[in-house]
């Protein structure tokens, strides 16, 4: 069994989309080649060459232009300003605040006050617990 997978082909003597029948072709005991034939009709290609494969526009992984670019969610200007990488930004299990305006802010609001955190730090969320192993 060297065909596991089906070819399609389109056939030109019956003009159906078919599929690509192989049969072992034997001299004696000694495989000389194999026989190709339309499966829906029976027509004989007289070589591979001669077979018509129905081409396959979309081969997955070989068409690298379908993968989307990796979505930019901000600019980087964008980024200056946001409360998230604020100084006054403070943000706890229950709330995100502002420390200078004292009251609540989404991490991706703007402020005119907006004043950078001084370096960055580890990251404000707590890591997880580790699990024991
Ligand atoms: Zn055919």
């Amino acid at each position: 069994m060297t065909n596991a997978k089906p070819v399609e082909i389109l056939c030109p003597a019956c003009g159906q989309e078919s599929l690509l029948k192989r049969t072992s072709r034997y001299d004696g005991f000694t495989r000389i080649g194999e026989n190709m034939s339309c499966a829906s009709c029976g027509h004989v290609f007289a070589d591979e060459a001669s077979v018509p494969f129905k081409t396959k526009k979309t081969l997955a992984g070989f068409d690298r232009k379908d993968v989307p670019a990796a979505p930019r969610v901000f600019r980087q200007n964008e980024n200056a300003r946001l409360c998230r990488y604020c100084e006054n930004y403070v943000v706890n299990p229950f709330v995100q605040r502002c420390s200078r305006l004292k009251k609540e802010v989404e991490a991706t609001d703007t402020c005119e006050h907006f004043k950078p955190k001084p370096e960055p730090t580890a990251p404000a969320k707590p890591a997880p617990p580790k699990p024991v192993l």
